[in-house]
């Protein structure tokens, strides 16, 4: 034993009990299946990911790609139909919820409206057999994590839904939890509460370092403040995974390229190659493109084969009709929208195709108007098709 352990640490150069951890979150092949006979659907298919201690991990993707069934089939609230979840190496599929340990949070906040806020806090921890005379201090530590210990005498309908969602932080937080789950707790409150609400997460996030998140949103900007990894969903299934930055610079799918920070998906052809950059062809006009490495067991870049050119919409630039190389347009559509202007144009030579263009400030172009564009060099990053 005292060998193993010896040359295994020679080899990561790390403590091995802290190596060989196993991780917080582990979902192996989940399959989940709402209803039965002909009414069955699949809401979960086949979706594996692992969390580290410490990480924080968003489910990001549309209403009803399955975020929260994923969610609630590690709270226990939802019963996989396949495959297992894992707490730091232990099997907790068939353990009940209260029974694995997990703070939960939910965008609905969830108190019990006849208790006070302290009580609403101390809840779950008897369960958890928190010593009586330690409870008083917990729920004072939990208040205090979220800015709340005033008010541990007030009643749920006496605070704002800013103030409630903090109690039901301070609730999950209470038990010490190694796993905090976060489905869309910011979704009912209004854009300025919800901003500064996002920032005391993140204030949060660094003050729990040993704590996995799972964190369930729609709102891809709350997923790129908070997550050390984005998890795309569509359609019951995990799309893609990595760090915000890699899915955004290189996005493995033309799905992430369009749903994570909007993106025009223009289709070209794949000219020459050279490592990771390539020329691409576009109505007739040649363009550099970025050519990502292909990940194994997906396709390569072949010459004359069809994919898409991701273009980011703050990347084009409005010029003079008679610049070289502008591209002609005609304004459809603009829309101001404080910081930028969106322009939505047709581009000469490019048919059926609509762009859309940020332009900084407020823009004035009438709809009808001609105008050149530039895109960048290179021109935008290649995805393929399917
Ligand atoms: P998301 O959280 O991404 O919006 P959900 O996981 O809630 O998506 O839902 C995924 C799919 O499963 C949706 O089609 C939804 O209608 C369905 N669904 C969710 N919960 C239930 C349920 N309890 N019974 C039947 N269908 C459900
Ligand atoms: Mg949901």
């Amino acid at each position: 034993m005292a060998n193993i352990r010896a040359s295994s640490t020679a080899r990561t150069g790390l403590d091995t009990t802290v190596a060989d951890a196993p991780p917080a979150i582990v979902f192996d092949r989940v399959g989940v299946v709402y209803g039965r006979g002909r009414k069955a659907a699949w809401a979960l298919v086949d979706f594996n990911l692992r969390v580290a201690a410490g990480e924080t991990v968003a489910l990001l993707g549309p209403s009803g790609s399955g975020k929260s069934t994923a969610l609630n089939a590690l709270a226990g609230f939802v019963r996989p139909s396949t495959g297992a979840v894992r707490l730091a190496g232990r099997d907790v599929t068939d353990l009940s919820p209260a029974r694995r340990g997990i703070g939960v949070v939910l965008q609905s906040y969830a108190l019990f409206p006849h208790m006070r806020v302290a009580d609403n806090v101390a809840f779950g921890l008897t369960s958890h057999r928190v010593p009586r005379g330690e409870i008083a201090s917990r729920v004072t530590e939990a208040l205090d994590m979220v800015g709340m210990s005033h008010f541990g005498t007030r009643l749920p309908r006496e605070l704002s839904g800013g103030q409630q969602q903090r109690v039901a932080i301070a609730r999950a937080l209470a038990i010490r939890p190694r796993v905090l789950l976060l489905d869309e707790p910011l979704a009912a409150l209004d854009a300025q509460l919800r901003q500064s609400m996002l920032t005391e997460l993140q204030r949060l996030k660094e003050s729990l370092p040993d704590t996995a998140m799972l964190y369930v949103t729609h709102d891809q900007g709350e997923a790129l403040a908070l997550a050390d990894r984005i998890v795309v969903m569509n359609d019951a299934r995990l799309m893609d995974v990595g760090t915000a930055k890699d899915l955004w610079a290189r996005p493995p799918t033309s799905f992430t390229a369009a749903f994570l920070g909007g993106a025009n998906l223009v289709p070209c052809t794949v000219g020459r190659v050279i490592g990771t950059s390539a020329l691409v062809s576009v109505a007739h006009q040649t363009l550099g493109a970025e050519a990502p490495q292909p990940a194994v067991g997906k396709v390569d870049w072949a010459p004359g084969s069809a994919a898409l050119l991701c273009i980011r919409p703050h990347t084009i630039k409005v010029v003079g009709l008679g610049d070289r190389d502008a591209l002609r347009a005609r304004v459809n559509a603009s829309v101001w929208r404080g910081a930028s202007t969106r322009l939505v144009v047709s581009v000469h030579g490019l048919p059926d195709q609509l762009l859309d263009v940020d332009v900084p400030g407020a823009a004035t172009y009438a709809v009808g108007t001609e105008i050149g564009l530039r895109f960048p060099e290179p021109a935008g990053v290649l995805v393929a098709t399917t």
